[in-house]
């Protein structure tokens, strides 16, 4: 009788899978193999063990920062907080924001870090207490600062721990005049910038537009007309999750028919109520009892085998594997987590003539907008300060020209658009669209104009790798 092999694990280790992913597109670029390798490789990683006195006891953590490329500096990426970070998840992390960067012209290198930790467990007075001591490790090696390593929220922190490191940075580097500049997504009353919060969901919504707009991408699809009434889940109801299913829903009549997260999934086929489900989130941080559902899952990651035309994976990696790729029915699986995909799931996914637009373009509104942050702290001016006003009244002299010109009154709504002027919000997702939509452009010249790149991602990663090779060779390599 023939013994039947066991199929061998997947390598789930997301280091691996990046590596994979750039391998595949590294052989459609023209450049030296040993720039390709330093264009890969992980320039450096600080690993730390610190103690942080919780109650009565000493609690030893671990934490990491990785900086994977330096060709552009400062250096940019999130802090995550999670049960599950290690030196591998980190540095992988690290390596998506180099690409992400260069792919939105986003002028840093890639960088991230995180502390093994789940925040749950501590109270914010601990939280504040193991930030500022991360925070203390980074300054004391020369990982942070406005043009050195500007980190941002990611999974597990948010506005709230940005600005205990800020505070922290400021407490350290005293008369700085830059120092707000040291890390992105503060609170707007500290340095933040209007649309950070929503940025990396609102990123993600503008790349599916410009998808919907492809007319060859949406062929491949089946999928038919605009996002208006195309029904989606979502996996993770945080800041990003939250955002892209209300954006979608409210912006694009999209029908929000499923939102899964950590303790189960809540279903509602007419759409759910993406407001009121964040307010009973926000209030139970359960997604169980929500009276706006007609039914519910056990697993939160179920929602992704959905009868959908959209999944949008937006917790953690490795939630779409060689295990259950098989069952998913969405016609586009919009990466708003980074890494939600992996190696054999991308195969199955690309056989079933699936678009996975890929997380290094999908969730860049996050650096995109950080960005803008940083920018406005180290120009300290407000967005559209100086000429909301002027081109308010210069438009309210044009609109009263053609009025007595035309002896025709324009529409109320129109002119109330049209006199109030460009703010903060306004110029920041002016700035986002202008760079999703070029992102998308550049990428998909790649794709369709290469035969022999099959699919979104590796034209994401041609364009990356290109631009970020284009750097080193105009820079050399010194000394
Ligand atoms: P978050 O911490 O605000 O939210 C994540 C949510 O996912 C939490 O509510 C958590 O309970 C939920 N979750 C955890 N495990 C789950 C599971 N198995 N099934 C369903 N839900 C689960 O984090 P975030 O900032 O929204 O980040 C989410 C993803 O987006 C991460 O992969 C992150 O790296 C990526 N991302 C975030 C940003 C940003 O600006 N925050 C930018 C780019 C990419």
């Amino acid at each position: 009788m023939a013994i039947k092999k066991k199929k061998a694990a997947e390598d789930l280790n997301l280091n691996n899978i990046v590596s994979r992913q750039f391998e595949k597109a590294a052989a459609h670029v023209d450049l030296p193999a040993g720039l390709l390798q330093q264009i890969k490789a992980c320039n450096n990683v600080y690993y730390m063990q610190f103690p942080v006195k919780i109650d009565d006891k000493y609690v030893i953590f671990e934490a990491w920062r990785a900086e994977h490329s330096h060709h552009r500096k400062p250096l940019k990426g999130g802090i995550r907080y999670s049960r599950m970070v290690d030196q591998d998840e980190i540095m992988a992390l690290a390596a998506l924001m180099t690409y992400k960067c260069a792919i939105g012209n986003v002028p840093f290198g890639g960088s991230k870090g995180g502390i093994k930790l789940r925040p749950r467990d501590y109270t914010p007075e601990q939280l504040q207490k193991i930030t500022r001591r991360y925070t203390a490790e980074l300054i004391a090696k020369n990982f942070i600062g406005p043009g050195i390593n500007v980190p941002a929220p990611d999974y597990g922190t948010g506005e709230r721990e940005m600005a205990w490191i800020a505070d922290t940075y400021d407490a350290f580097h005293p008369g700085g005049i830059d120092n707000w500049a040291c890390v992105t997504g503060k609170p707007l009353t500290q340095g933040g910038i209007r649309g950070r919060r929503e940025a990396t969901g609102r990123g993600v919504v503008f790349g599916l537009r410009e998808a919907f707009r492809d007319p060859k991408a949406m062929k491949k699809t089946g999928l038919k007309g605009t996002l208006e009434g195309k029904t989606v889940a979502v996996q993770g109801f945080g800041n990003v999750g939250y955002h892209v299913a209300k954006i979608l829903h409210e912006e694009d009549g999209c029908k929000i028919v499923a939102v899964g997260e950590y303790d189960g999934a809540v279903i509602n086929p007419k759409g759910l109520d993406i407001e009121k489900l964040s307010k009973w989130f926000q209030e139970k941080r359960s997604m169980k009892g929500f009276p706006g559902a007609t039914k519910t899952l056990a697993n939160g990651a179920d929602v992704l085998n959905l009868d959908v035309d959209i999944i949008i994976p937006a917790a953690l990696e490795n939630q779409i594997t060689g295990a259950n790729a098989d069952k998913v029915k969405a016609r586009i699986v919009a990466e708003a987590a980074n890494g939600p995909t992996t190696t054999d799931a991308e195969k199955i996914l690309l056989k079933k003539d699936i678009l996975i637009l890929a997380d290094i373009y999908l969730n860049s509104g996050g650096v995109t907008v950080s960005y803008f942050e940083w920018a406005k702290n180290i120009s300290h001016m407000r967005y559209g300060l100086l000429q909301k006003r002027a081109d308010a009244h210069q438009l309210a002299q044009i609109v009263s020209a053609t009025e007595t010109l035309t002896h025709t009154r324009f529409p109320a709504s129109v002119k109330d658009g049209l006199l109030r002027g460009l703010d903060e919000e306004d110029l920041v997702r002016s700035g986002l669209e202008e760079t999703m939509a070029t992102g998308y452009q550049e990428i998909s010249d790649i794709f369709y104009n290469n035969k022999k790149v099959t699919d979104f991602r590796t034209a994401a990663f041609i364009c990356a790798i290109q631009k970020v090779g284009t750097a080193y060779l105009q820079l050399g390599v010194f000394p």
